[in-house]
């Protein structure tokens, strides 16, 4: 080849690693959604600097090598930096330490360094005046960032008055969080919600939180602060900037921060050489995954002020500091087989099964994969050696796979275009990312899954029914579908094995009741796809009956307050199905109540009359929706928050320990659900 073409070849590898990175910039920062992993981007981001350096004649000052990665949304106020943000050099090698290490030495001789964690959130630069915070601004471009001050101010451990010999002037920087507890507590929320409305695994997987710093940095730049609030951020500071002190090194500011009353990590260590570095790095490998909070890595810093000048920095990053990342939790294991899960609406997950391995503490043996996408994407092999991570993200994932490693006679994988279950023809919605099964009747685990919803606690409570009793009713072809539970009789169940009279006779109570279930929950238990608890009982209480809902259009059905196109045309294509019809009929001559009743327990009076409640926690009797209809149909008043204005606080179960403890100062009087009911009662 001849050095003319190479160099263009060249010039084009590093216009593309230019545009993608710029690209994966702009999905982390500014959207926060990656579309790919940290270590692919920090590779990615290697091979452009080393391309830089061996041809200069192809710098530019724009390349993203140069600069730091922009978080500037132009929802905010956009505000100058005064000492520029910058990002730090990384490593996953101790070799590059090493050779860090060598660096320094050979500039500044003897050296102290300070070791911290490295968390893995968002960067903040905070100011305060005579002690008052003034003003919370975001990385940014390192140039200028968003301010973000009012959300800033929502997180409790940033300090609005610092305390004892604060200086008049101070930028202090730092790193905001999701804590994980938080995190895990907000998805299995979201999970609870998203279950109530009807949606499969698949689809709560979507909407669901994908990691802390994703969340943390959506969080940061949101709007309405009091959403910020509820997210319960958490912060850590580190990098003091102080007018005329006397301080100079890096561990005394960070003890100064803290007698000033901010939070500072309890782990920052000074280490005298760099033996002490590395096993500090050793100690946290695995530790780290104790902590309440995400690390990526260590943070390794010069620690005198002097030594930090002397060293200086380049226009994107300290030279006095470098950054130790730990390489992804990862490993490697075959591939053995992708089967395939029905969901209750008939919509089709992939799942990797793998040979079992151990992965950041557990072992793995299955992998999610989401959709017939991604495998096309990974391009998966049935016995490819993969790569799986855990990431940030709590389902281990396949990364990639190692080719040198496939058997060459290994054949392409084909999604399946019938159902794993019954064989039907898949079906694949423009825009939708999942196949779904349409045999909705014919279905074993949509049948199933059916009947199960149908019984459970929030539709027909019918509690002497349990899945495995459903299961062998299906089985023996005694219940087909929701209104064959009506026409079961005692010989049919009696002559089932393990089946006594007493159970028997309790199974046909529980079904004969639920006769009496009022029309929301009967509906909720039909299980129409996005037809939720909430989305139940507002289409009940908007249309009375179920004629009027059968007969009605898309147009009519999303006039209802929050019943949007999506669930409207989804109501419409059910009651399209001459079968889905006919269930009805078949239910409503069994006795079942298809219409809204007058008086149901939500009752209106004016027994609470200028009264303002708060409640916290889940309660047993009623749903929290249900709570509120009741406060509100009563006269009352709800409040999200507990103030002197308050009065009563409803406990729940898990109730929110804040809150108590606020009620508690203030002397708000705390009731539990069964007093507040017979406020009403
Ligand atoms: P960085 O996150 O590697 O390091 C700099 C940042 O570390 C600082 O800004 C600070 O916020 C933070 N930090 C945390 N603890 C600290 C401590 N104790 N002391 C000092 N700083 C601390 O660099 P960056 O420039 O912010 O971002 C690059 C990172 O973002 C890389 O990890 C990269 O992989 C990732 N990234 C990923 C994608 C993607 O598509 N996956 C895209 C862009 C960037």
């Amino acid at each position: 080849m001849t050095t003319l073409l190479k160099e263009e070849e060249i010039r084009k590898e590093i216009e593309n690693l230019r545009k993608d990175l710029n690209y994966h910039n702009h999905q982390y920062y500014v959207l926060s959604d990656p579309k790919i992993e940290d270590f692919q981007f920090d590779q990615m981001l290697k091979r452009l600097e080393l391309l830089e350096k061996e041809y200069p004649q192809f710098a530019d000052e724009n390349s993203p090598t140069k600069r730091v990665g922009g978080d500037i949304t132009k929802k905010f106020n956009t505000v100058a930096h005064k000492v520029r943000m910058m990002s730090l050099d990384n490593t996953y090698t101790l070799e590059e330490l090493d050779d860090f290490h060598e660096r320094v030495t050979k500039d500044i001789g003897q050296v102290e360094y300070v070791c911290e964690l490295k968390i893995d959130g968002v960067a903040i630069s905070i100011t305060y005046e005579k002690g008052r915070l003034k003003q919370a601004v975001t990385r940014g471009d390192g140039v200028q960032g968003d301010e973000v001050t009012t959300n800033i101010k929502t997180i409790r451990s940033i300090p609005l008055q610092l305390v004892n010999d604060y200086p008049e002037q101070l930028t202090i920087r730092g790193e905001i969080f999701m804590p994980k507890t938080v995190f895990n507590k907000i998805n299995e929320e979201i999970k609870a919600e998203l279950e109530e409305k009807g949606l499969d695994e698949e689809e709560i997987f979507e909407q669901q939180l994908k990691n802390p710093r994703n969340a943390t940095s959506g969080t940061i730049k949101q709007q309405d602060s009091k959403a910020v609030a509820a997210r319960n951020l958490n912060a850590f500071l580190y990098n003091v900037m102080a007018e005329n002190s006397a301080i100079t090194n890096h561990y005394d500011a960070v003890m100064k921060a803290k007698s000033w009353g901010f939070k500072v990590s309890e782990h920052i260590k000074k280490c005298g050489s760099l033996d002490e570095v590395k096993e500090y790095i050793h100690h946290w490998e695995k530790k780290r995954f104790d902590l309440d909070f995400e690390t990526d890595g260590i943070v390794i810093k010069v620690n005198g002020y002097d030594q930090q000048n002397t060293l200086g920095s380049t226009a994107k990053s300290p030279r006095w500091a470098i950054a130790f990342k730990y390489p992804p939790e990862s490993a490697t294991t075959i591939l053995q087989e992708i089967t395939f899960q029905v969901g209750r609406t008939g919509s089709i997950t992939p799942v990797a099964n793998l040979k079992p391995v151990q992965l950041a503490g557990t072992t793995v043996k299955r992998a999610s994969l989401h959709n017939a996408d991604i495998i096309a994407e990974l391009g998966l092999r049935i016995g490819d050696m993969v790569f799986v991570e855990k990431g940030g993200e709590i389902i281990p994932k396949i990364t990639g796979i190692d080719l040198s490693k496939r058997d060459p006679h290994s054949k392409e994988f084909h999604y399946i275009t019938h159902c794993p279950e019954c064989n039907t023809e898949l079906v694949r919605k423009e825009g939708e990312a999942n196949h779904y099964c349409p045999n909705e009747d014919g279905c074993k685990p949509q049948i199933l899954g059916k009947l199960v919803h149908f019984i459970s606690r929030k539709a027909m409570n019918i509690d002497s029914l349990g899945e495995k009793t459903i299961e062998l009713f299906v089985e023996k072809g005694l219940v087909k579908n929701v209104a064959d539970f009506y026409i079961l009789k005692y010989d049919d169940i009696i002559q089932l094995e393990g089946f006594k009279e007493k159970s028997t006779q309790n199974i046909l109570e529980g079904i004969q009741k639920s006769k009496e279930i009022p029309f929301p929950r009967l509906l909720f238990g039909l299980g129409i796809r996005y037809v939720g608890e909430t989305v139940a009982k507002k289409l009940a209480s908007a249309f009375k009956n179920i004629d009027a809902i059968i007969q009605s259009t898309a147009e009519e059905l999303s006039a209802v307050d929050e019943i949007g196109g999506k669930i409207a045309e989804s109501v419409v294509a059910h009651f399209k199905k001459d079968s889905n019809v006919h269930l009805i009929d078949r239910l409503k001559s069994y006795g079942l109540q298809f219409e809204a009743s007058v008086d149901s327990h939500i009752t209106t009076s004016t027994k609470l009359a200028g009264l303002i409640f708060v409640y916290s926690g889940t309660f047993s009797k009623v749903s929290r929706d249900e709570l509120e209809e009741l406060i509100v149909n009563n006269g009352g008043k709800k409040s999200g928050s507990v103030s002197k204005k308050t009065s009563y606080l409803v406990a729940g179960d898990k109730m929110g320990p804040e809150k108590r403890k606020k009620a508690e100062e203030l002397g708000v009087k705390i009731i539990t659900e069964d007093e507040f009911l017979a406020l009403i009662n």
